[in-house]
This record gives structure tokens, sequence and C-alpha cells, in this order.
């Protein structure tokens, strides 16, 4: 049977593949993915056969891991965190369907989401909604929906994709949405380059995050109500009582 794993290879280096990542890498002949992602891996796997596309570019490299597969190549698609978080999984499945004899096995990787959470301390303890920012694929007036429930409901909010160049405003238009509903002081945080080299983060009021300017490789955590900074640490309790 022929077939196409679909990788997420973690936030950054190394240490954040997980050990079925790195094996099926170190099976496959071919790997196809996102160029700066696949230039991550170029120095560990120098024997390999690597493909790559530029971003927006996501439908042809699909196809290129399938061509490749029904060539009769053991292939993977390598994306960054989980292949099933705004990864390639579901379009692989859908651009799939035109390549029957080719099977898909979904190998998951660490999202950004819990990497960053545990550079900030515990801030996904409790109940929370990942929105992304990125409105390439999807209506702007649709985040905008997102945004306003998850903060109703007091979710802690994640947020990907929270800016760039064509979208400099975004997490600040988001924050006031948000603040419509969740205080000025809620406790928030940034996290840069998760598990890469320059990793940084921050813990902030909500109030001011709305003045930060981030970029792409940005995951941005957004507190609920009892959501606290203990020691320099976002914390979310998760309800113990007595504590
Ligand atoms: N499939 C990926 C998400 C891709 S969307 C995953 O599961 O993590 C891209 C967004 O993810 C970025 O804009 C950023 O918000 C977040 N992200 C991914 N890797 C990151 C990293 N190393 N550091 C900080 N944010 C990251």
């Amino acid at each position: 049977m022929k077939r196409i794993y679909v990788v997420g290879i973690g936030p950054g280096d190394r240490k954040y593949l997980t050990g079925a990542a790195a094996r099926v890498l170190e099976e496959c002949q071919v790997i196809v993915g996102y160029t700066a992602y696949v230039d991550l891996l170029k120095a560990d796997y120098p024997e390999k056969i690597f493909l790559t596309t530029p971003m927006k570019q996501e439908t042809e490299r699909c196809r290129m891991a399938f061509e490749e597969a029904a060539k009769g190549m053991e292939t993977a698609m390598v994306c960054s965190g989980d292949s099933g978080i705004y990864g390639m999984a579901g379009l692989m499945y859908q651009i799939g369907q035109e390549y029957p004899e080719v099977d898909l096995i979904i190998v998951p990787g660490i999202t950004a989401a819990s990497a960053g959470a545990a550079v900030l301390g515990a801030p996904l303890m409790h109940d929370f909604a990942v929105i992304s920012l990125s409105d390439l694929l999807t209506p702007w007036e649709k985040i905008e929906k997102r945004l306003i429930a998850a903060a109703m409901a007091d979710f802690v909010i994640c947020l990907y994709n929270p800016s760039s160049r064509k979208r400099a405003d975004y997490l600040e238009r988001a924050c006031d949405l948000i603040l419509q509903y969740k205080s000025s002081d809620t406790v928030c945080g940034l996290v840069r380059n998760i598990g890469r080299m320059g990793e940084t983060y921050e813990i902030l009021p909500l109030g001011e995050m709305r003045n930060k300017k981030v970029d792409m490789f940005t995951t941005v955590y957004i507190g609920n109500r009892e959501t606290r900074e203990i020691g320099g640490k976002m914390i979310t309790p998760r309800g113990y009582r007595n504590v």
C-alpha cells in the first residue's frame, strides 16, 4: 500500500519532536513541507530528498506529496506543531480523494499552545479556546464572533497567528473586543519563538497587551477571571479548594 505520513514536528528544535515523528522521518525517503520548516530538518537528515513550496502554496505542496507517494516513495509531509491543528492534515484528506491508492497516516506533534503554556507556567489548566487571527481562510467577522463568544464565556483564550505585516493591528482589534467582556487587568502572556533560539516570554495585563506589537512567531494567552501571576508565571487555577 502506498502511504504518506502527515507529521507534526513540534514548535521548535528536535527536543520537541515526538519519538513517533522522529521514527517516520528516519524511515521515509522524501520529506515535503513549507520551506522554513523543512530547512530545520535538512541538517539532521542529509540523505533525504527534500521538496518544498512557499507559504500560500499548500495545495501544490499536497499534490507534490501525493505524486511522490504514487511513484512508490515513502513520503512524509511535515508541519510545525501538530499536523492536525492549523496544519496540513485536513487538506491532505481533501486532496487525497483524488488519490484513492494512497493511505494517509497522521502523526501528531506538540502544538504551540501547549509548548508555550509550559514556558509561561500553567495558563491552560481550565477550559480554553484556541482562535487564529488569520483572515486568509476565515472571514474576519467570524473571527470576531468567536472572540466575543469565548470572552463572554470566560474561556482562557489562546491566539495563533496574532499578527503579520498586512495585519499589524489585529491583536489590538482582538483585545478591544475581548475587553468588552474581560477586565483590563486580566493576566495575559506572550511567548515568542517557542522551543527555538531566541525564545522569550512576557506576562502582562490585557489592557497593556492591546498596545503590544507582536509577530507571526508569537502565541498569545489571555487568562480567565481566576488566572493570576505567581512568582512571575501565569497560572490558571484548576479549582481545587483551600488553595
Ligand atoms: N500547526 C501549528 C500551528 C500553525 S499556525 C501548531 O500546531 O503549533 C502558526 C501559528 O502558530 C503562529 O503564527 C504562532 O502563533 C503559532 N506558533 C507556531 N510555532 C510557534 C513557535 N515556535 N513559537 C511561537 N508561536 C508559534
